[in-house]
Formats: structure tokens, sequence, C-alpha cells
């Protein structure tokens, strides 16, 4: 069984992804390469748009969180589909809106939105604010305001709860730098304040818990810990929340061991919870969101390599070096993430293991430690890192100067540029 369905070995030996030859991808585009299974994309986010439909009718929308894969086409794909989008950077947006995206269904996040980012999105007339603190709020106040509008926004409030998965992606306890905590009293009044703001319409609440997360009753946690915070404004402030945002973060498999979230099933589950919680505690049922990011494109997504060298230390360690690395994917180096890795070319019957390292002038360039090869695998041979479409190709950079690798589409048996590799020429197009 392979990590993904979309993947298959071909009776020749080959890899196959969404149907189509990874060698002959790699013969006809070069490596490094991202591919990209559109068809996959839509089918996960159909997941979220039929449940939604299913458990909330027309009171709720699934938002993108564009951070986990952000070009052009990835946006005309989710308006297509009808979700909204999250955006955390001037860059994003200007891509979501250069793509057509509807702006009134962009929401904007982030810990520290400067006066421009504020500046451009209010003029820009974004959906939503996700203001995350107090001296945003102050300023988005003064620049709406001056542009003559009524921002829509949502308060990022901290519930702290714990969504046992890494440290880095964690983001829901009281400590983090995201959002105003609950407990100190905090949040209360981020919100009492936001209400007399009045070039600021306050629609509703978000928070988010974290990433990868794979523990079937957070999500309800949350709707606990947020309904529970609605009643009390409810009761002391006379104000009915109308939106709610509970985050993003169902965990995706990288390799075997990893469990399979069930998401329809925990979307009705988390649907059951908050119109149960809402009528206990007499509040309206608000309008619902969530944000995956991860879980609509990791699947959805492959990267291709080609082995520069094989270096067998007897008695210590192996290594397959590639033409790419830290710089298409800095996951392993950023927090030790797991892949699956697979030769592209044939498959044997002897393996060895190997450290699956980049061409980076850093010892720790390792996209992979500890993976299964072929034992006569050599210079020339492609190799294949599964689930790599959310947070690789938007997480890329220029370390030593290497251009970032394209961003190729397939649907329907055909393939499509959606980036371009990044030539020497992009690479000093801004220096003077
Ligand atoms: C990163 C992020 C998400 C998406 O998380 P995934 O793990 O990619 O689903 C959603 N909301 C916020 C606020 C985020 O920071």
């Amino acid at each position: 069984m392979m990590i993904s369905d979309n993947i298959q070995r071909a009776a020749d030996g080959t890899l196959h992804f969404a149907g189509q030859s990874v060698p002959a991808l790699a013969q006809r585009y070069g490596t490094p390469l991202y591919l990209m299974d559109e068809d996959r994309i839509r089918r996960n986010i159909r997941l979220y748009t039929g449940m939604f439909q299913e458990c909330f009718g027309e009171k709720a929308l699934p938002l993108y969180a564009s951070k986990a894969a952000s070009f052009r086409q990835i946006y005309r794909i989710v308006a297509e589909e009808g979700m909204g989008v999250d955006t955390v950077s001037i860059g994003e947006i200007h891509t979501a809106l250069s793509a057509g995206f509807p702006a009134e269904k962009i929401f904007f996040h982030g810990d520290g939105k400067t006066d421009a980012d504020i500046q451009y999105a209010v003029s820009h007339r974004i959906g939503y604010f996700i203001v995350d603190n107090p001296e945003e709020l102050e300023q988005l106040s003064r620049e709406a305001a001056a542009q003559g509008i009524i921002q829509k926004i949502l308060l990022r409030i901290t519930p702290g709860i714990d969504p046992h998965t890494f440290k880095a992606v964690t983001t829901g306890t009281i400590d983090v730098k995201f959002g105003v905590p609950m407990e100190t009293g905090q949040a209360f009044a981020f919100v009492q304040e936001a209400l007399e703001l009045p070039a600021l319409k306050v629609c509703g609440l978000h928070c988010h818990i974290g990433s990868q997360v794979f523990d079937e009753t957070v999500f309800e946690d949350s709707i606990d810990v947020m309904t529970g915070f609605m009643g009390q404004l409810y009761k002391d402030l006379g104000f009915a929340v109308e939106m709610l945002n509970i985050g993003g973060g169902f965990g995706v498999r990288y390799v075997d061991t990893d469990r399979r979230v069930d998401i329809p099933a925990r979307i009705r589950s988390v649907a059951a919870r908050l119109k149960e919680r809402t009528e206990e505690l007499g509040i309206p049922m608000p309008f619902f969101l969530m944000e995956p990011g991860r879980s609509i494109v990791a699947d959805a997504g492959m990267t291709v390599y080609t082995v520069s060298s094989v270096k067998r230390i007897p008695g210590y360690k192996y290594y397959v070096v590639v033409d790419g690395g830290m710089t298409d994917n800095p996951r392993y180096c950023l927090y030790g993430a797991h892949y699956t890795v697979l030769h592209a070319d044939r498959e044997t019957p002897f393996y060895a293991v190997y450290d699956l390292a980049g061409r980076c002038c850093e010892s720790g360039d390792i996209i992979q430690p500890t993976i299964k090869l072929p034992d006569d695998t050599r210079r020339g041979d492609r190799i294949a890192v599964c689930t790599t479409g959310a947070y690789n190709y938007s997480m890329a950079s220029n370390y030593n100067r290497l251009g970032r690798p394209p961003v190729v589409r397939l649907s329907g048996g055909d393939s499509y540029i959606a980036v371009r590799r990044e030539t020497p020429e992009d690479l000093t197009a801004l220096d003077q």
C-alpha cells in the first residue's frame, strides 16, 4: 500500500503519480520538480464543502489557509470550488487578487501586521481581518476610519488548549505568541474594546489550536471553550457572536505509521457539539468557519529529484545526495518532519538504508534520514518525496542562490506549468 492512493508502481517498476509516469514528468520538466495533483486538491476541498453544506446548510464556509501553498492557480481552483481563503501577508493577498479571487472572501491573519499591511488590505477591501492584538485593533480602526469604511473583523482568542502535536506548530496554549488569552481576562477586555470602535464591525471570534492534529476531541474542546466565552459575552455585554472560526489543523499522513483522520466524521461531530452547546447556553448558532491548509494540498504534492552522488561510508552511513534540499523542503531541518521517500525509476528486492541529503552547504541539509532505497541507487536516478504539497513550495528559499523548482499541475492525464522554474536571471532581478 502506498502512502496515498494517487501514487502507484507500474508493472515496469516506474512510479506513477496522479496517473502519470514520474520519470517521464522529470524528463519533460527537469528536476528538482514539484508536482501537484489538481484532481486531488479538488477532491479534498469537496470533502469540506460537502460536509459543511450537509451539517450547516448555507451558514458555513471553509477557508483554505493559503500559506500551505500560495500561487495563482491554487487561488483559482479554490475560487472555482467556492471556498474562501486565509492570507497572512500583502504577498498572499496580492497573489489571490491577481488570480481574480473575490476580495470579500479573503480573510487576513497574522500577529505582526504592519501599518502598511493594514493600509493595503483595507484599501483593497478584503472581507475580514482576523485581529490578533490590541495594537492592531487600534491601528485598523484608525485606517478604516481614514478610508471611510466599516471593516469587518474577527478577534483571535487563545483558548488554552494543547493539541498534543509538535511544539513548533502549537498555537492554542496560553503562552503562545498568537491571539489574546482568555484565562487572564484579556480576551474579554479585547472584545469590549473592539465593540466600542465605530469603524469596525465585530463579526465574531477566531481560534486556532495548532497543526497536524490527530487527537479526536481537540476541536470539540475548542467548541466548548469558545461557546463558553460566547455565553459570557452574551450575558455580560449583550453581544451575540455571529461568526465562529475554529481554525485549521487536521493531520495528514506522511508515513505509514501516521493515523488517518476521518475528516467528514470529525466535522459532523464538531457541528453536533456546536448545536448542542449553543442551545444549552441559549445563544444563537453562529456562522461556522474552519481553515484547513495542509489537508487540502499535502497529499496532492510530490517532489522529484535526480541523484547527484551516493556516498557509502563503510560501517558508518550511506548518503543519497540529490539536486534539491532544504531550499525546496526545509521541514525536516526545521522540526524533524517525516516523509515517505520512493525510488521513482525502479523497485528491487535489495535495499540499503540511506540519509537523503540536499546540495546546500550545511551539514544539517537533510531532507529525510534513515530511508530505504535500492542498494544500487546511483547518479542519475530519480527520487520522489511524497506528500510535499503543503509547506514546501511556500517555505522554499534561494539559499546558495538556488532557483526554486517549478510547480507542475497534473489533471486528467495532462500536465501544466503552474509556476515556472526560477532562472539565474530571476535571482539577480532585484540586484542593483
Ligand atoms: C497554519 C494555519 C492554519 C492551517 O493549518 P493546517 O495545519 O495547514 O491545516 C489555519 N489557521 C491558522 C490561523 C493558521 O495559522
